[in-house]
């Protein structure tokens, strides 16, 4: 029986805004194996760089911290988990709100959920690992992918 295609990764990086770049990158590159389109390929880094930046932003207000990411692909779905274990959302449905942002001073529009909402099929934000910490999900569909069809 032929089975769906499927690949899975995982990576861990210091919650700095250097990494950003280097994330979204790096899920860009491992979604390639799905054939994307350069839209949907610009989706999902658009959507990583967003939940990777506010971990970066919020998660670890002084203090040091690191980002989980992992990926998998299963046919022609991606999900990206994007983990941190910093303060939490206090009221996740509000924060998920257009416009709602706790850093205002730092001219943040708080649309990123938003974005994210925006550009992926399915957004889902829950506190972390053992209650701490946020972990957002982002899945996409990926259309016409070539997909690969193994263990024949
Ligand atoms: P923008 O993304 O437009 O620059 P923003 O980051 O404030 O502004 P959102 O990305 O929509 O807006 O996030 C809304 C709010 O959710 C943030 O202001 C912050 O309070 C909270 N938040 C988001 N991600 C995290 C996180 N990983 N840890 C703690 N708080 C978070
Ligand atoms: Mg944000």
């Amino acid at each position: 029986m032929k089975k769906c295609f499927s690949n899975k990764m995982e990576m861990t990086f210091s919650a700095q805004s250097v990494n950003e770049g280097f994330a979204r990158v790096c899920v860009a590159s491992f979604c390639l194996q799905m054939n994307p389109s350069l839209d949907e390929i610009s989706d999902i880094k658009t959507a990583v760089s967003e939940a990777v930046t506010n971990a970066v932003v919020h998660a670890y207000p002084n203090k040091k911290g690191v980002i989980k990411l992992a990926c998998e692909i299963s046919g022609n779905d991606v999900t990206i988990e994007i983990s941190d274990t910093g303060i939490g959302i206090e009221d996740i449905e509000k924060a998920r709100e257009p416009f709602f942002t706790t850093k205002p001073s730092e001219e943040r529009s708080g649309m990123g959920f938003a974005v994210m909402e925006g550009f992926m099929d399915e957004v889902i934000v829950k506190k972390g690992e053992g209650g701490k910490g946020t972990t957002v999900v982002l899945k996409k569909h990926i259309e016409e992918s070539c997909q690969q069809l193994v263990g024949e």
